[in-house]
């Protein structure tokens, strides 16, 4: 048995390893033929069992020319992050552990990189250190975690009990949201009872941050939802006159940092994230910016209390204890130990080297937004952190240079709507990607660009 583990985890990391060095060879999207081969899997459930390194195979064989090379330097699609190395290795490691992060008792190892990464996050993204932390799947859950302590919150004050009563009879709640809010928000919102359409939309300026002068006056139970970087422009509302404004009304101020919040670990965006900190509650993702495997969101609370409370258990079932218990913070019990490759990218990388990351992406950015302006594109946002958004003249123009791109296959980028006109969207968020990347990718898209678009 422990010779045949060894032999099948082996192949793997062969394999892995193959995939990850041949990556640079292909094209970033999959061909049609690798797409179409997947229908190879359409096969009925197996009658008996077979050899592990059997399935492996065909999983490699057909799986892995099927995948987009996320992994790889020029993968330029959403705001989608690679995975540093020590953080997959950290995943691997988590694999064979198999643990329940959920409970200390059920896992020592597990609950302690959560309280060690949690520190150092608080730390790096200059937020209060006695904030509480919630390792869930992606920042629609952190969104939503963050959410319930907010609603906990504001209700507790005004003196209902929400966790027991629901929202029926409460009294209304105030929610306060920029016309560009991400579209999960409003999932998140619509999940907890708060509804998406009767929220308060405050208007926003050209790069689609709220317009401060515009904040409504607000009395009551109220929840006001921030941004901190636009999905399309990577634009920061000014969460410092907001915090301002909400909290002398009582108001908590919620702030959705999916990456944006990364802008923190270097002292170069400083400008961008003024107020961040003053905020009641923050989220962001640790699988964009952060580079770790699938899934990895974070949810940070400045209350721990109102945390505790939003997902507190009915019955005790789990142990009282006066260390930190991660299921008291999360909307699961049993989940697995995403703090595990947190915890091995931030200390792989350290201070410095997550700044030069963020620093990199955002120059990269920069690079891109230079070169395509310098060919006679238009960019339609102020360059700010990594996103890009670019239009080569008009719809039809746009829709077949993205597939140009995408068909060539140097790098990958998607489309996206800004300001009422269809664009291609540049995300860099990836820490493998080199200044000859995209030197190359701009390249590609300027020749794919000069062939197919409309004259
Ligand atoms: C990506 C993103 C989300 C959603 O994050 P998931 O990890 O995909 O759940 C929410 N808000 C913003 C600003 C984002 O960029």
């Amino acid at each position: 048995m422990t010779d045949s583990i060894r032999d099948l985890l082996r192949i793997t990391a062969d394999r892995a390893a193959t995939y990850l060095e041949t990556l640079d060879q292909r094209g970033v999207g999959p061909t049609p033929e690798a797409v179409a081969r997947l229908s190879e899997l359409d096969e009925p459930l197996p009658d008996a069992p077979s050899a592990p390194e059997h399935t492996l195979a065909v999983l490699d064989e057909i799986g892995s020319p099927a995948t987009m090379a996320i992994s790889g330097r020029r993968f330029f699609g959403f705001v989608i992050g690679g995975s540093v190395p020590a953080a997959l290795a950290a995943n691997w490691m988590a694999g064979a552990w198999d643990q329940n992060a959920g409970l200390r008792v059920a896992s020592p190892i597990a609950a302690k990189l959560e309280e060690v990464a949690l520190r150092w996050l608080l730390d790096i993204l200059k937020l209060p250190g006695t904030a509480a932390g919630a390792f869930v799947t992606g920042a629609t859950m952190a969104n939503f975690t963050a959410l319930a302590a907010a609603r906990h919150a504001v209700l507790a004050k005004a003196g209902w009990d929400v966790e027991s009563n629901g929202l029926f009879g409460a009294p209304p709640i105030t929610v306060i949201v920029g016309a560009e809010a991400h579209p999960t928000l409003f999932r998140s919102l619509s999940m907890l009872g708060l509804g998406h359409q009767r929220v308060v939309k405050v208007p926003v300026d050209d790069q689609g941050r709220i317009i401060a002068s515009q904040f409504p006056e607000i009395s009551g139970p109220t929840i006001v939802c921030t941004q901190a970087g636009n999905v399309n422009s990577g634009g920061f509302d000014p969460i410092a006159e907001i915090c301002q404004k909400a909290h002398a009304a009582g108001a908590w101020v919620h702030v959705d940092g999916a990456f944006g919040l990364w802008a923190n670990a270097t002292p170069n965006r400083a400008h961008l994230t003024a107020g961040v900190a003053d905020a009641d509650s923050w989220a962001t993702d640790a699988h964009k910016w952060l580079n770790v495997p699938y899934d990895s969101g974070l949810a940070f609370i400045r209350d721990p209390e109102s945390l505790r409370s939003a997902l507190r258990l009915t019955a005790a079932y789990l142990p009282e204890s006066d260390t930190r218990e991660p299921s008291q913070f999360t909307p699961e019990l049993s989940r697995r130990a995403r703090g595990t490759e947190v915890w091995a990218a931030l200390r792989s990388m350290g201070r410095s080297g997550i700044a030069d990351l963020i620093e990199r992406n955002c120059q990269f950015a920069t690079r891109f937004a230079e070169g395509l302006s310098a060919a006679g594109y238009t960019i339609l946002n102020d360059v700010v952190l990594n996103q890009v958004v670019v239009t080569f003249g008009n719809d039809e123009s746009n829709k077949r240079v993205i597939a140009g791109i995408q068909q060539e296959g140097t790098c990958w980028c998607g489309p996206t709507h800004w300001r009422g006109q269809s664009a291609m969207r540049i995300s860099i968020s990836s820490w493998a990607t080199t200044a000859e990347d995209v030197e190359r990718s701009l390249a590609a898209m300027l020749e794919v660009a000069d062939e197919v678009r409309v004259p």
